[in-house]
């Protein structure tokens, strides 16, 4: 299949990466609560408990897709804070945005599409940075975490929630079944889009592992780099500071 990427270029994985959000945007909410049984609810919710957010904080929401964490983080930082929802691709910001506001979030945040591998932001910007789903649908990472590293303020923390490896052979097996045969199923069948959901399947695969990703935020700068399973490791969260 071409969506095995190991064989395709960097700009034609950039270009794959574009359809597929651009084709699951509409239905990107509903997919994620189906297929995760809800349970990206709570990885979520972990990610905003080990962020330190406090009022007044300026956050970077980078792949913030459809925004379930930039809502979360302009309910705590307030009037003084900001959050930006960063992402490359302008059908989820549009999503997003339509989203927030509908909830009548509206003051504190402002979407900008933006590349995870040049942001554009001067060094020094932010207290916090979030990644959630996104870093393994960047063509680049070690570049990416080096962009971050540089626009994160001294003291700040990078938060990189994404898919792993799960601890335990048994629960791989369950996963991978789970991921290659019925998340492409449920994409048809819901989504009359199959090809997405293999390409997430495949994407899951590829990604690095839980020390792999801990290594490579650590080459960058990042210290006290730590990360906690989630879910058996099926998700995990890194963690990592600039000093
Ligand atoms: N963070 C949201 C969440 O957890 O629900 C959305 C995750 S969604 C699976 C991945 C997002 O990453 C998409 O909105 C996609 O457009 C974005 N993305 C992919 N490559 C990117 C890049 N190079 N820079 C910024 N965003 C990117």
């Amino acid at each position: 299949t071409h969506f095995g990427y190991k064989t395709v270029d960097a700009e034609q994985k950039a270009s794959l990466v574009a359809d597929v959000f651009h084709s699951v945007a509409a239905k990107y909410d509903v997919m994620n609560d189906l297929m995760s049984m809800g349970i990206h609810r709570l990885w979520k919710r972990q990610t905003i408990a080990s962020s330190g957010v406090r009022k007044g904080h300026k956050v970077l929401d980078l792949a913030g897709g459809t925004g379930d964490l930039t809502a979360k983080f302009s309910q705590i930082i307030g009037e003084t804070g900001q959050v930006i929802l960063g992402d490359i691709n302008d059908s989820m910001l549009k999503v997003g945005r339509e989203k927030l506001r509908n909830l009548g979030l509206v003051g504190n945040i402002e979407y900008v599409q933006m590349n995870a591998e040049a942001l554009p932001f001067p060094d020094n910007t932010f207290d916090i940075i979030t990644i959630a789903f996104g870093l393994r649908n960047v063509t680049d990472k070690s570049k990416a975490l080096a962009s971050m590293h540089r626009v994160l303020k001294p003291g700040g923390r990078l938060l990189v929630l994404e898919f792993s490896k799960p601890n335990s052979e048994a629960l791989a097996k369950i996963y991978d079944f789970y991921s290659f045969n019925i998340l492409p199923t449920m994409g048809k069948v819901i989504a009359n889009d199959s090809e997405s959901y293999q390409y997430l399947a495949e994407s899951i695969r590829m990604h690095p592992d839980q020390e792999t990703l801990k290594e490579m935020m650590n080459e960058v700068g990042f210290e006290q780099t730590t990360y906690q399973n989630l879910t058996g490791g099926i998700v995990a969260l890194h963690r990592g500071f600039k000093f």
